[in-house]
């Protein structure tokens, strides 16, 4: 069996998301086995070289770059999966939705309580490099189609493992309470 194409993103996330994903102990070895990793942190390449089969997107876009890297992903992999709340509901980030974006700068670069110690000069960045904030956080499904959600804080790497392993087998997914269940 030819092994599937797997490629792997965090936009506005925490990596927990990717740790999860290699928190699945010996099973590592199966992965391994059963897939291919393209574009991907995990084995740092930085553009696609081959269509994918599937993509796991951790966090959601709060600014142009990750708007770009999730679109350049939906049409770079057949199926697209939304990986933990920050990708599906926006997450801890998405806390700064109810607050205009100019408070949100003021109080990260100008007032806040140690920018007085690390920005000094009150500079607000403005190279043309830096990406576009957006006016608020979105969840991926708002920018492009996404085909599956696993839920957690991240998913626990069980539930990582029996969704990507049934989508490639075809095998039932088996999800017992303790899988599935959140604190
Ligand atoms: Fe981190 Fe949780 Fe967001 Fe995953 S869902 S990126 S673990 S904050």
């Amino acid at each position: 069996m030819s092994k599937a194409i797997v490629a792997t993103a965090s936009l506005a996330g925490c990596f927990g998301c990717h740790m999860s994903i290699l928190d699945i102990d010996d099973k590592i070895l199966q992965l391994i086995e059963l897939v291919e990793f393209n574009k991907s942190p995990i084995d740092d390449i930085k553009e696609f070289t081959k269509m994918c089969d599937v993509g796991l997107i951790e966090g959601g876009c709060c600014n142009s770059e990750n708007i770009e890297n999730l679109i350049n992903f939906r049409k770079n992999c057949k199926i697209l999966i939304s990986v933990g709340e920050c990708a599906i509901m926006g997450g801890l980030p998405a806390l700064r939705n109810g607050i205009p974006i100019k408070e949100c700068l003021d109080e990260a670069y100008l007032g806040g309580p140690t920018t007085g110690i690390c920005n000094p000069d009150k500079i607000m960045p403005n190279d043309e490099e830096l990406p576009m904030i957006l006016d608020k956080v979105y969840p991926c499904h708002e920018i492009v189609k996404i085909d599956y959600f696993l839920p957690g804080c991240p998913p626990r790497a069980e539930l990582i493992w029996e969704a990507l392993t049934a989508l490639l087998t075809g095998k039932e997914m088996n999800l017992p309470y303790e899988v599935i269940k959140f604190d």
